[in-house]
């Protein structure tokens, strides 16, 4: 038997989502509830897919159930196309699995020709009502099925309205109306070569190859990349008898949700036209009534629609979204969904739920996205003060949140500032390393070039800080320290505000609020923590970041990466002396300046910590990105260093490397110079006594050795990390227990599991350089050219977003399994960026991983995910 491509409202149900798309199963199930719903069918993902795979045609037996089906519904609803009295009419809608914007415009009406406009003049007693029918249909099929230029037919339609002084649409008769809809057909007769198709079966056929296209166009590509929606997952099309909301007063349409979308509210929220159409209620063209004054003017109509409410929320144990029409004072549904809302609604809807019996614990922590708590967890603008605010230029959303300041166009400058209790926004063209203290001093940072995977933009993400990149409105002024937008000028000191989250840069303050995990959030929180079983951890490197870890519910840091403490502009100098020295003796000198500084932060972030497992993992960058790069910063430093320009410049340029990403960092560094490794090791251990001597947390520092390849390396640098460790110790008298560990982050390493945890004590997998390394190309460049691969269908998600499961992953899963057959039980989790991407963490729990660790704003929405897993592999 061939497959069934087609299948009638009355054939389908709620369950069928994936075969029907999201649309078309509702509204067979809403059928199947015995609801008031205008019957038709529904063509299936499967006949797209299939579309795509025949080389985008539908094949004949998927046309020959369409017109099967298309009888049946004809049948159904005792109408006929092209019927003098009653003519028969459809809606052609598209529907995915899930409701994605950016998908081609639904179609109404569509059965209109020049027979079944006179029957729908008869039926309705109104010509005019039927004429502009049938001009819009055509003017629709024309620009979406057709993608004739809809400026053309705008034109006509103003040619005639000029021509008998109409100033608005309504005042065209229906004489009027007749002639642009024979000006628009002879339009399409030029446009394409043929007449304006009157066999409704040829206006459906082309209808429904529309939709599937739309499938592909780039703002539905973008959509389902950003999106995580694999492109092969197809959109149905569901063909609906029409129903008119704009017969008349008795008439009308709308949209409503049971409860209120921004809020929570548990009330019938929403809004309705009398007398309209389709989309005029969301087009913003008459303003609509709430739909609580339904109740007054149709109270019957209110009452069966509120009761309608009611049982579809019964019956999805979810806010739904609806849209109905009533036609002469009868109610038709002609959609249902879970409702789209925001975070605060989504927290306040799925407390409720549980509250009124609805939902079990569980089912409510799955009615929450986890990406969109992230919205809480920034700060916000206050929405009073934002609406008063301008905007005078826009820049890519990089990192969420708000932020409002002063002005400072140098790193140095906003340090300064912000020591003074200044709240500072760092402009600049673009971010480099040696901004990383700046960057934290501030508020926000925006910057007028760089994209999206720019350094502000990945370094801004990390801190939670808020960050508009690539702004190219402004124009900045770096000498004169002022920037020029919207055509005035701010300098140093003065105020401005940005919105990460759309991009929006105000030349003023604007109130800003703090988030926190309080009320329904927390209670959420809470079900999700006794449902998880993955740890979540925090990639913090001070103590600031520590502690905003915590209160996000961090129980732990997975990652505290030592290097950038050494960007501190009074640390630089010690870490530039032992970068450029000759002997080993000039080398300790240097590292024993620093061992005292490294100390401090590591007691800092214990403290933070209260007791909580801290991984700490030895200097890992190229040496040169310390060193000073332009000829001013090497003489300053030459001079400081008591050597000559030549002799700095030498040791310089001998540091330079064609692939430093590839080059001497990581573990190697220890391997030539095992000094580092051993400072480092001594700053941990003293730091750890100290603390546990001052404030009594025992502190369980695991030591993570970045960047192995080879057990021999691991086993080289544990060795001097052991016995150094071994000497603190019994300098101090005192014992600690500490772990020595390895990133898993090189191929090779993954591949020799076994043989790195005969010396590794735990794994954390480092899923950046992983990533790069296995695909072989870098995070910093890749960004110049996946745009490509998202366009040509290489690549549907950022490799370096969310972790590639068949390739990367199947590392990682090999390195879990090869690891726990040498060391049973072996501790393992994920420090790289991705450890906060919700479809990651759920990978991360099910190849059995301990915990995961990402930024201190990601933390909550890792503990959430890791519950879904939960939930989801039951
Ligand atoms: P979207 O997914 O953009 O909401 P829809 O397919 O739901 O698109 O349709 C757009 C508008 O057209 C909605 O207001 C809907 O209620 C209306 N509409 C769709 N089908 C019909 C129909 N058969 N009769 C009357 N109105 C319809
Ligand atoms: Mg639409
Ligand atoms: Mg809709």
């Amino acid at each position: 038997m061939s497959n069934k491509y087609v299948y009638l409202f009355s054939e389908g149900n709620a369950e069928m989502r994936n075969l029907l798309g999201g649309k078309g199963a509702n509204l067979a199930e809403m059928t199947g509830l015995g609801l008031p719903v205008p019957q038709g069918f529904t063509v299936t993902t499967e006949a797209c897919t299939r579309y795509y795979e025949d080389g985008k045609v539908i094949a004949d037996e998927i046309v020959d159930q369409i017109y099967e089906a298309l009888a049946k519904t004809e049948e159904i609803n005792g109408k006929k196309f092209g019927d003098l009295e009653n003519p028969f009419l459809v809606s052609v809608r598209s529907g995915a699995r899930v409701s994605m914007p950016g998908m081609m415009d639904t179609i109404l009406n569509l059965g209109l020709n020049d027979v079944a406009v006179k029957g729908l003049a008869k039926l309705t007693q109104n010509e005019r009502f039927a004429y502009d029918s049938y001009r819009r249909f055509i003017q629709m099929f024309s620009d979406v099925v057709m993608e004739i230029d809809k400026r053309k037919f705008e034109d006509i339609l103003d040619e005639v309205k000029a021509s008998v002084g109409a100033k608005v649409d309504t005042d065209l008769s229906a004489d009027d109306l007749k002639v642009v809809v024979e000006k628009y057909k002879a339009l399409y007769l030029k446009e394409m070569g043929v007449e304006f198709p009157q066999d409704p079966k040829v206006q459906l056929l082309e209808s429904v190859k529309a939709v599937f296209r739309s499938w592909d166009n780039p703002r539905a590509n973008v959509y389902r990349r950003m999106n995580d929606i694999p492109g092969d997952w197809g959109t149905a099309v569901n063909v609906q008898a029409m129903v008119f909301g704009n017969m008349g007063d008795d008439s009308g349409t709308g949209v409503a949700f049971t409860r209120n979308p921004a809020t929570g509210e548990n009330k019938l929220y929403g809004e309705y036209l009398f007398n309209a159409q389709g989309e005029d209620v969301v087009a913003g063209i008459r303003t609509p009534n709430p739909i609580a004054d339904l109740h007054k003017t149709m109270p019957a109509v209110y009452d069966q629609f509120a009761e309608i409410a009611n049982t579809l929320e019964k019956h999805y144990r979810d806010m739904q979204d609806m849209e109905f029409t009533i036609e002469r004072g009868k109610l038709y549904m002609l959609q249902t969904r879970n409702g789209k809302r925001t975070a605060a609604a989504a927290l306040k809807i799925a407390v409720d739920l549980v509250n009124e019996g609805m939902l079990t614990k569980e089912e409510a922590v799955m009615k929450v996205e986890p990406k969109q708590l992230d919205s809480l967890l920034h700060p916000q603008f206050n929405a009073d003060a934002l609406k008063k605010a301008e905007v005078i230029a826009r820049g890519l959303p990089a990192s969420p949140g708000a932020a409002c300041g002063k002005v400072y166009f140098t790193a140095e400058e906003a340090v300064e500032a912000a020591k003074d209790g200044s709240k500072v926004v760092l402009v600049r063209l673009e971010t480099s390393p040696e901004d990383i203290e700046g960057m934290y001093a501030s508020q926000g940072i925006l910057t007028a070039r760089g994209g999206m995977t720019s350094h502000a933009a990945v370094v801004a993400r990390g801190m939670g800080t808020c960050c508009v990149a690539g702004c190219g409105d402004i124009r900045i002024n770096e000498e004169a320290k002022t920037f020029e937008a919207n055509g005035k000028t701010y300098k140093e000191g003065d105020y401005i505000s940005i919105d990460g989250s759309t991009g929006n840069v105000y030349g003023e303050a604007v109130e800003t609020i703090d988030a926190a995990v309080t009320g329904d959030f927390a209670t959420l929180m809470g079900w999700a923590d006794d449902i998880r079983t993955l740890s979540v951890r925090t990639n913090a490197d001070t103590p600031r970041d520590a502690r905003q870890a915590v209160k996000f519910g961090a129980e732990g840091i997975g990652l505290c990466r030592t290097e950038h403490m050494f960007f501190d502009e009074d640390r630089i100098p010690a870490m530039r002396e032992m970068i450029v020295a000759k002997t080993e003796e000039q080398r300790r000198a240097a590292l024993n300046k620093l061992l005292p500084m490294q100390k401090a932060d590591f007691k800092g972030i214990y403290e933070a910590m209260e007791g909580r497992p801290v991984t700490i993992r030895f200097l890992d960058p190229p040496l040169h990105e310390f060193l000073p790069h332009n000829d001013e910063d090497i003489a300053a430093l030459a001079k400081e260093m008591g050597l000559t320009f030549d002799e700095l410049k030498g040791t310089v340029e001998s540091l330079h490397e064609f692939n430093p990403m590839l080059g001497h960092r990581g573990c190697r560094l220890s391997v030539t110079y095992p000094e580092i490794a051993e400072m480092q090791t001594r700053a941990v251990i003293e730091a750890a006594i100290e603390v546990k001597a001052e404030k009594g947390y025992d502190i369980l520092p695991e030591i993570m050795i970045p960047l192995v390849g080879e057990v021999k390396e691991l086993k080289y640098v544990k060795a001097v990390v052991v016995e150094t460790a071994q000497k603190v110790m019994d300098e101090k008298g005192v014992k600690i227990d500490y772990k020595v560990g390895t990133m898993i982050e090189i191929p090779r390493a993954a591949l020799t599991a076994d043989e790195i945890a005969t010396e590794a004590e735990f794994f954390s997998f480092g899923t950046n350089d992983l990533t790069q390394m296995t695909f072989g190309f870098s995070r910093d460049d890749a960004g110049n050219f996946l745009d490509d691969y998202y366009a040509k269908k290489i690549f549907e998600s950022d490799p370096f977003a969310r972790v590639d499961q068949v390739g990367v992953g199947k590392l990682m899963k090999m390195a879990v399994k090869l690891g726990r057959e040498t060391r049973p039980g072996m501790k393992m989790g994920i420090c790289g960026e991705h450890g906060g991407d919700p479809s990651t963490v759920v990978f991360c729990h099910n190849i059995g991983l301990n915990y995961v660790s990402c930024s201190p704003f990601r933390v909550p929405i890792a503990r959430l995910a890791a519950a879904q897993a939960v939930v989801m592999g039951k």
